[in-house]
C-alpha cells in the first residue's frame, strides 16, 4: 500500500516536473520536483519488502551517486550533449540487464511458457541494448574520442534493415518455440548492440542531439517494457513519460531544421557539401575592428544579439550579458533572438544566457522576433552561422533550403563575430558574410566581446 501511494506521488511529481520544465523561469522548480519524485520512487521501492541484498543496493547507490555528482559538477556546458548521451545509454543498458536477468531466472526454473513475459523480455533486451550501444557511440563521437563526421559504407541501409528483421525473426521464433538458451540470448544481445552501433555510425556530429533524443525515447520505452516485465507501475509511468517526451522533442527538433527524422537518421548530413547558388555571388568580405563595432553599437537605437554554437565554444555568455546590460543602460533597445536549434542541443542558448543572468524577457524565440530585424540598427551575430544563412530562404540548391532561419540580413547593419570564414555544422558557405551590410569581426567571440566592452566606454 505504502509503495503504491509512493509510486502515485512519484507519477504526479514527474508530470508536474515536465510541466515546469517548459519555461526557463520555472525549469529549476521542474528539475527539483522531478528529483524529489525520483527519491520518493526509490524509497517506496526499498520499503516494498522485496529487497534481498541490501549490500549490493548500497554499493550501487554510493557508486552511482559519486559518479553522477562528480560528472555533473565537472561537465562543461559545451559537453552537455555527450553527458546526456552517456546517462541515457546507462538507462538503456540497465533495462537490458534487468530483462536478461528475468529471462535467465525463468530459464533456470524451466518456466518459459509465459509467451508475453518472454516476448516483453526480448523486446526490452533489443531496445535497451540498441539504446546503450548507440548512446555510447554518440558519446564517443561528441567527445571526439572518434571522428565526429558521418561514417558511411555501401549497402549500409539494407544491412541495418536485414539485421533488424533478423532480430525480430529470432525473437518471434524463440517465443513461439520457447527455445531460448543462454547461447540464443547472448547472440540476440550482441546483435542488438551491433545494430545500435551501425545505426548511429552514419550520423554526423551536430545531428547527434536529435539522435540522442530519439535514443532517449527508446530508453524510455525499454524502461516501460521493463515495468511490464516486473509488474512495476512506476517504471511503466516513468518510461512512458520519457518515451513520449523524447519522441516529441525529436519531432520538434527535426521540424526546426526542416528535415524529417528519417533524413537525420539515414541522410548522413554533416558531410562537407557546397551549395551551387553560393558560387555566383560577389565574395567580398568586409572585416572590421572592435572600436568600430563599439561605435556602431553605442549609437544604435535597437540591437538584436543572435547567439549560436560559437558563443558556447568561446564561453562568451557572461561578456555578452555585460555588453547587453551596458547598452541597455545607455538607452539602447537590446533583445536576444533565439533560434530553436542554435547551438548543439535544444534550449542550449537559453540555458547559457540564463546562467549568465540575462533577463528572460530579453530572450525572443524566432517567430516572435523575425519581423523585428527590418527595424533593427545592428544585428550582432555571436558564433551563430547556419541559423542565419539566407540561403535557406533564397537558394533552392542549398542543403538547408527551407530551414526556418533568423532574418538577420534584413537588419540595417550586421556584425558577425567568428574566428574564420569556416562553415558551421551544415558545412556550407553563409551568403550573409558577403552581404555589403555585413561586417566581420574575426577572433574568438569572448576576446572580441571583451575588446568591444573595453572600447565602449572610450568612444
Ligand atoms: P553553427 O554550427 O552553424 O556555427 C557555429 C559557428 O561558431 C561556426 O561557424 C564557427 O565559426 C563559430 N565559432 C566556433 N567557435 C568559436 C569561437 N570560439 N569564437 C567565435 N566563433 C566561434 O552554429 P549555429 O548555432 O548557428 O547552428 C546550429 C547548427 O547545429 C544548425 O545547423 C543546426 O541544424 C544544428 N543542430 C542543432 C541542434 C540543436 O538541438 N540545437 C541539434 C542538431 C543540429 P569559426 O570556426 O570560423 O569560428
Amino acid at each position: 500500500m505504502i509503495t503504491a501511494i509512493g509510486y502515485l506521488i512519484t507519477a504526479v511529481l514527474f508530470i508536474l516536473g515536465i510541466m515546469y520544465l517548459r519555461s526557463p523561469a520555472t525549469a529549476r522548480l521542474g528539475n527539483i520536483l522531478s528529483a524529489i519524485g525520483m527519491a520518493v520512487a526509490i524509497i517506496a521501492t526499498l520499503l516494498s519488502g522485496s529487497i534481498q541484498r541490501w549490500d549490493l543496493i548500497i554499493i550501487g547507490f554510493v557508486l552511482g551517486a559519486i559518479i553522477g555528482y562528480v560528472a555533473a559538477m565537472r561537465v562543461a556546458m559545451t559537453a552537455m550533449p555527450q553527458m546526456v548521451a552517456i546517462f541515457n545509454g546507462m538507462g538503456g543498458g540497465a533495462a537490458a540487464l534487468v530483462a536478461i536477468n528475468e529471462i535467465l531466472k525463468d530459464l533456470e526454473i524451466g518456466n518459459l511458457t509465459n509467451m508475453a513475459a518472454l516476448g516483453t523480455g526480448l523486446l526490452t533486451v533489443l531496445i535497451g541494448s540498441f539504446s546503450f550501444a548507440g548512446s555510447a557511440l554518440a558519446f564517443a563521437k561528441l567527445q571526439e574520442i572518434i571522428h565526429g563526421r558521418p561514417i558511411t559504407f555501401p549497402l549500409q541501409k539494407p544491412l541495418n534493415a536485414a539485421i533488424f528483421l533478423g532480430l525480430v525473426a529470432l525473437a518471434v521464433w524463440a517465443v513461439l518455440t520457447q527455445s531460448v538458451t543462454v547461447g540464443v540470448l547472448t547472440l540476440f544481445t550482441v546483435v542488438s548492440l551491433l545494430l545500435g552501433l551501425l545505426v548511429v555510425l552514419p550520423i554526423g556530429g551536430a545531428d547527434m542531439p536529435v539522435v540522442i533524443s530519439l535514443l532517449n525515447a527508446m530508453t524510455g520505452l525499454a524502461a516501460a517494457t521493463t515495468g511490464f516485465l516486473l509488474l512495476n507501475n512506476v517504471l511503466i509511468v516513468a518510461g512512458a513519460l520519457v518515451g513520449a517526451s523524447g519522441t516529441i522533442l525529436t519531432l520538434l527538433m527535426s521540424r526546426a531544421m526542416n528535415r524529417s527524422v528519417s533524413n537525420i537518421l539515414f541522410g548522413a548530413f554533416g558531410k562537407l557539401q557546397v551549395a551551387e547558388g553560393a558560387a555566383d555571388i560577389d565574395k567580398t568580405v568586409r572585416s572590421t575592428s572592435p572600436e568600430d563595432v563599439a561605435a556602431l553599437l553605442k549609437y544604435a537605437e535597437k540591437v538584436i544579439i543572435v547567439p549560436g554554437f560559437g558563443m558556447a565554444v568561446a564561453r562568451a555568455q557572461r561578456e555578452v550579458q555585460e555588453l547587453a546590460q551596458k547598452l541597455t543602460e545607455n538607452g539602447v533597445d537590446v533583445r536576444f533572438a533565439i533560434h530553436p536549434v542554435a547551438g548543439r542541443m535544444p534550449g542550449h542558448m537559453n540555458v547559457l544566457l540564463a546562467e549568465a543572468n540575462v533577463p528572460y524577457d530579453q530572450l525572443y524565440p524566432m517567430e516572435a522576433i523575425n519581423n523585428e530585424f527590418a527595424s533593427t540598427d545592428v544585428a550582432l551575430v555571436i558564433g551563430a552561422n547556419d541559423v542565419t544563412n539566407p540561403a535557406a530562404r533564397l537558394d533552392p540548391s542549398s542543403p538547408i533550403y527551407g530551414m526556418p532561419i533568423l532574418n538577420v540580413d534584413q537588419a540595417k547593419q550586421v556584425v558577425v563575430l567568428k574566428r574564420s570564414m569556416n562553415p558551421g555544422f551544415a558545412g556550407i558557405e553563409n551568403m550573409l558574410y558577403y552581404n555589403p551590410k555585413t561586417l566581420m569581426l574575426f577572433g574568438d567571440a569572448r576576446e572580441s566581446v571583451q575588446k568591444v566592452l573595453r572600447t565602449l566606454d572610450e568612444v
